[in-house]
């Protein structure tokens, strides 16, 4: 017999569906949130409240609790330059570097026709959309990986099809193969930018 009340087994069922989270770590926390330290209930319930206010940005779709994210609403970045990542979290890695100051477009996802992740599955569509307005270079900031490789042909083939006057660069050597753009140190993303490579020339 289930020894726990119907609610704290909701709460680890709940729990569990995170990742990582098995069974037993699960159990663990839902007891920790039931025991109430320092108001943990209230301030999970109000933190998960407000949660729901964040969407994404329409423009860069990066994650925002306004009608633009704050990098779009930054009056003093450079309009001409687009850096395009994988997820959110990768926004916050390169901007820890300090070396990048354009917008950002955020893909969501990477192209990927094993996992059946198709270019129309992430916002490449929109990437070209908003390449319609004068912009001067794409700085592709995907993880080198067979996907990153994958979708950074797709943004290439696009530009190429669209006709569009915009060069292409990807970040330089300094991130390795298979590693992740989000778990880099500070300097390998201030170089890996700084020395960032021509992969098409703006026509
Ligand atoms: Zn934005």
């Amino acid at each position: 017999m289930d020894p726990y009340p119907k609610p704290l087994r909701t709460l680890i069922k709940e729990l569990r569906r995170l990742p990582g989270i098995g069974e037993k770590s699960a159990t663990r926390l839902a007891l920790y949130i039931l025991a109430d330290k320092r108001g943990l209930k209230d301030g999970l319930i109000s933190a998960l409240e407000d949660v729901r206010k964040v969407s994404l940005c329409p423009q860069c779709f990066n994650l925002t609790d306004q009608a633009t994210c704050a990098i779009c609403a930054d009056t003093g970045r450079d309009d001409a330059t687009i850096c395009v990542v994988e997820e959110p979290s990768d926004i916050l890695a390169l901007e820890s570097a300090h070396e990048y100051k354009g917008r950002y477009h955020v893909l969501h996802g990477l192209v990927s026709p094993i996992n059946g992740i198709g270019p129309d599955d992430i916002k490449l569509k929109e990437l070209v959309e908003r390449l319609q307005a004068p912009i001067k270079e794409v700085l592709i900031a995907l993880s080198p990986s067979v996907e990153g490789d994958v979708t950074a042909q797709y943004i290439s083939k696009l530009v190429c099809e669209a006709g569009l006057n915009v060069s292409l660069s990807r970040l330089a050597s300094g991130i390795p193969m298979g590693g992740e753009i989000k778990y880099m140190d500070q300097v390998t993303i201030a170089s890996a930018i700084r020395y960032r490579r021509t992969i098409r020339e703006n026509v």
